[in-house]
């Protein structure tokens, strides 16, 4: 029987059930992550009627690793973002650290000219004129990235919906370390499941193919075990995991010796249950602790990893 994923509700109450301290933090999240998750299905009919048209999957881009929207236009957007912002704002802007900036983000989102403008910066990554505007703007640059990435990401995981995943088959045309469709670096990964044939009932794989989750848009992709998503490199010795030997269900934190770059992941065949990725990232980050402590550096920095 296929083993579905777990809701945010439901991930977030198995981590605090074994990490009470965490309670406080996972609570303050839960209601913004149940909202953002529940956008994507949302947003589909609006992405209908928006007119905006999908560039097609090509083998020929993705083995040179030129990620789907790159040099896309957002033109016809804007009513997804429109509508994101709106279910997003209240529980974002409820969130710690959030709180004063709502009249700021409410003008940025609803001037379609900065925010398209903002969005377009996120996917080509210029993080640097993203400051500019988060400065006209009035808002401090990581808050108003936060919130860009928060507002923006089920945008994209709508349009990737429309795709049959092409990025996920065997053998992929994509083997790059950052996400196939909007290019961002992944939150989280996880080593799948023992996989049955359903059809004749025998054990088809092993499990601990590794998939990683990307941060912004939550499309998942396999990629190889032994390297590294930041840097590249690949080979025995280049990724380490550390793990802490009590309470733990799978989690720990991969890493590279090369570049000392390191991704939260869950090992599923440790675990009964498959978590939502969104809600399990923000709850291993006592382990994104650990990792600060060693002097790692997080592959995608977010809200709660910058120490
Ligand atoms: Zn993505
Ligand atoms: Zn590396």
């Amino acid at each position: 029987m296929p083993v579905t994923r777990q809701t945010v509700s439901e991930t977030l109450a198995g981590i605090a059930e074994r990490r009470p301290v965490l309670q406080p933090i996972l609570s303050a999240f839960e209601p913004f992550l149940e909202a953002r998750a529940s956008l994507p299905d949302l947003l589909s009919p609006i992405l209908e009627q928006s007119g905006f048209s999908l560039p097609p999957w090509r083998q020929e881009k993705a083995r040179q690793g030129v990620p789907l929207l790159a040099g896309v236009s957002l033109d016809g957007l804007f009513p997804l973002l429109e509508q994101s912002a709106q279910v997003l704002l209240p529980h974002l802007t409820a969130l710690p650290g959030m709180t004063g900036h709502s009249e700021a983000l409410h003008a940025f989102f609803s001037d379609e000219k900065t925010c398209m403008k903002a969005s377009d910066m996120l996917l080509t990554g210029h993080e640097e004129s993203l400051a500019d505007i988060a400065t006209e703007t009035g808002l401090a640059p990581a808050v108003l990235l936060f919130a860009l990435e928060a507002v923006f990401g089920p945008v994209i995981h709508a349009l990737a919906s429309e795709y049959k995943a092409p990025w996920d088959e065997r053998p992929s045309s994509w083997m790059q370390g950052f996400c196939p469709v909007c290019g961002s670096y992944p939150s989280i990964a996880y080593l799948d499941r023992r996989v049955f044939d359903e059809k004749n009932a025998f054990l088809a794989g092993g499990g601990g193919k590794k998939h990683l989750h990307c941060s912004l848009c939550g499309t998942e992709w396999h990629f190889r075990r032994g390297a590294c998503p930041s840097c590249g490199q690949e080979g025995s010795g280049v990724m380490e995991f550390l793990r802490e030997s009590e309470n733990s269900q799978g989690e720990r934190i991969d890493w590279c010796t090369k570049c000392r770059s390191y991704c939260p992941t869950v090992d599923l065949r440790e675990r009964g249950d498959i978590p939502d990725m969104d809600a399990m990232a923000l709850g291993m980050m006592y382990m994104d602790i650990v990792a600060a402590r060693k002097g790692l550096m997080p592959l995608k920095p977010s809200f709660w990893n910058q120490f």
